[in-house]
């Protein structure tokens, strides 16, 4: 929704409210980090940082924005991308639906009568996402999803080997859905290589202030504002912050898109992203999570980020 010209977001007042409220939000520690994946557990459950870029590549940052930690479920959102831009809308919307579930993300469930998952934004949906990545063999598809990581955030971008073989000796749900869809027909035959890619994109390292980045390229009709890069047709951009938007949160989305109003996901590692369009990306990290996966200082901080800078789509009072 258009706010009028002369709505502008004061960005002097960036620093000192990012500052604050990680002053704020600091002494929080409700929450577990997520532990079904082994080596996730390890995380020093202290981290704290948030960032913003805007686009015109200003970046706000607070806290530990430089240090690492795996993408997990933000990655749906930029294979999704990627997906659309492999096959197009209309085949990529055969295989995968786009309708909230308000289930947990990793719900074993299809669609009853399309055999669809619901939406990329879940675990089934992802895997079915990836499944679709092109390539001639694992490198190949690995190497194109690592070229657009790096797109979006401007530098090369690794995978945490510990991470990654963590969760493909654990991710015992996970095979389960990618043999359920397999079943109907909903993914093709080699379902161990694209589950390795969905393990290895959910294990990609990236920073807060990288997540920031990346927000705010989605919210720059897909050009990095820092590098000037492109790194997703501008034409699914619209599909993107649609689905983030009604389902980007887990089972918390809808109160979600209520409360905050724009555009989000999170993953189980404890970061969180989020885009105004037109405007600026958001980037939270900290790893203790509620009992839906979702980073509780993240959501606190998006929050009030949202009330405090007029960030919901819908907020018109005053204009
Ligand atoms: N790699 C994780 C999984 O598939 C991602 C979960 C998440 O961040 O929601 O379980």
């Amino acid at each position: 929704m258009n706010k009028p010209e002369n709505y502008l977001i004061a960005t002097s007042t960036i620093p000192e409210i990012l500052a604050e409220l990680h002053s704020q939000y600091q002494t929080l520690k409700d929450g577990v980090v997520a532990n079904y994946i082994p080596e996730l557990a390890k995380v020093n459950p202290d981290f704290f940082s948030i960032c913003i870029t805007t686009v015109d590549g200003q970046t706000y940052e607070v806290g530990d924005f430089q240090q690492l930690f795996t993408i997990q479920s933000i990655s749906k959102v930029f294979v999704y991308g990627l997906a659309l831009e492999d096959h197009g809308r209309d085949y990529v919307l055969t295989r995968v639906g786009v309708e909230p579930t308000g289930d947990a993300f990793n719900a074993i469930i299809l669609d009853e009568q399309s055999k669809r998952p619901y939406n990329p934004m879940v675990n089934a949906g992802a895997i079915a996402t990836t499944s679709l990545i092109k390539g001639k063999g694992a490198t190949e598809r690995l190497n194109r999803v690592l070229e657009m990581y790096k797109k979006y955030i401007g530098r090369d971008v690794f995978v945490d080997i510990s991470v990654f073989t963590s969760e493909r000796s654990t991710g015992h749900r996970n095979r389960a859905t990618a043999h359920l869809m397999l079943n109907f027909g909903m993914i093709e035959q080699n379902i161990e290589e694209s589950l390795d890619l969905y393990f290895q994109q959910c294990s990609a390292m990236v920073t807060c202030r990288d997540l920031s980045v990346m927000a705010a390229t989605l919210a720059n009709k897909g050009i990095n504002p820092i590098t000037q890069e492109r790194a997703i047709d501008n034409r699914y951009i619209k599909d993107i912050l649609s689905v983030m938007y009604t389902c980007g949160m887990y089972n918390f989305a809808g109160e979600w898109a209520y409360k905050i109003g724009i555009p989000a996901k999170s993953g189980v590692s404890g970061g969180i992203i989020a885009v105004v369009p037109g405007k600026m990306g958001i980037g939270v990290f900290s790893p203790l999570l509620d009992v839906r996966g979702n980073s509780i200082r993240g959501v606190k901080v998006c929050e009030e980020l949202s009330q405090r800078l007029r960030l919901h789509l819908f907020d018109c009072v005053g204009i």
